[in-house]
């Protein structure tokens, strides 16, 4: 059974989504997922968008 099909993969595609640059002020398509930018997109003016990562729930720990 595709259990993780329908409603949750939706979450997990990423999204086109209009930004306004802060620095030209123009419209800039950046993919995001659930409101995140995933991947670092530069406006044509030189500003880039940071990709905004997720922080994930675990533990990190100094390896040795
Ligand atoms: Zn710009």
């Amino acid at each position: 059974m595709a259990v993780m099909d329908g409603c949750e993969a939706q979450y997990r595609t990423p999204v086109p989504e209009e930004r306004v640059c802060p620095q030209c002020g123009k419209e800039v398509e950046v993919f995001t997922n659930r409101g995140r930018v995933i991947e670092d997109t530069a406006c044509s003016c030189g500003y880039v968008f940071k990709a905004e990562e997720d922080v994930p729930l675990k533990v990190e720990r100094p390896e040795e």
